[in-house]
């Protein structure tokens, strides 16, 4: 049976820099970035993109509908 992988995709001008999603992900991969995005906010940024467990954590505490996906990958 295959493995599932997934992976998080963080659109950072859409991020207003709560930091919720950094104290929920399980496996530590969201911080806070350093540069200032579109709405004036030092976005969440992934470092590890391909660590993601797919828990869907990060995507339910954040109050964002359009900063954070997740996806399944082939
Ligand atoms: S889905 Fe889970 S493991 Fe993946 S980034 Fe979000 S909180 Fe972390
Ligand atoms: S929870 Fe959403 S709005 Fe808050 S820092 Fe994370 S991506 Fe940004």
């Amino acid at each position: 049976m295959a493995v599932k992988k997934f992976r998080i995709r963080i659109t950072a001008d859409e991020c207003k820099g709560c930091g919720r999603c950094l104290t929920v992900c399980p496996k530590k991969l969201i911080s806070r970035g350093r540069e200032l995005n579109i709405q004036g906010y030092y976005a969440a940024v992934v470092e590890n993109p391909e660590g993601c467990i797919g828990c869907g954590s990060c995507f339910y505490q954040c109050p964002e509908p359009g900063a954070i996906t997740i996806f399944e990958e082939e």
